[in-house]
């Protein structure tokens, strides 16, 4: 017994540092994406949407449908040429550009993951493991946005991604 529960402690801390890892490259990897898309602040999440799906090669197109209020906010619809994001409509700005983020983070996860489904997919019902996944990437979008968004105001530059120019700004000011 004692065995058995030493195993099921190695277990469970080699699992919690798996999804510490997880989560690590899944929010490098969204901060390298963010760079990389140079977007304007402050983030838009239609302009997010549109300049990610030309960077992969496949649009995500964007949505806002009256959805049942006790069903999900947000659903993905996998094709082969697009993916779709559908989004409470009755709800507020800030809200919507959650939702939105969320589905866009289950998009960059299976991106990254090379499991993009092949015959058209209703994506609303996720593993747990998923949903943190969509989670950690939505969060770390909204954290750079921020992030950038402060930047643009502080040094009044509207290229807050390029690192050379916000470099020097900090160094001329010290
Ligand atoms: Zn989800």
């Amino acid at each position: 017994m004692l065995g058995r529960q030493v195993r099921n402690v190695f277990s469970r801390s080699s699992d919690s540092r798996r999804d510490r890892l997880r989560d690590a490259r899944l929010r490098a990897h969204s901060r390298q994406l963010m760079h990389r898309l140079e977007l304007p602040m402050p983030l838009d999440p239609a302009v997010l949407c549109e300049r990610l799906g030309e960077f992969r090669g496949t649009p995500i197109r964007l949505m806002a449908w009256e959805l049942p209020t006790d069903g999900p906010f947000g659903m993905l619809i996998s094709r082969p040429h697009e993916d779709a994001i559908i989004y409470q409509s009755h709800t507020t700005k800030a809200h919507q550009a959650h939702i939105v983020l969320h589905e866009l983070g289950h998009i960059i996860a299976y991106d990254l993951a090379g499991e993009r489904p092949v015959a058209t997919q209703l994506r609303t019902c996720y593993s747990d493991r998923d949903e943190r996944d969509a989670e950690v990437i939505a969060s770390t979008i909204m954290c750079q946005a921020i992030l950038a968004t402060r930047r643009t105001k502080r040094y009044g530059i509207d290229e807050p991604w390029r690192p050379s120019v916000y470099n020097s700004l900090v160094l001329a000011e010290s």
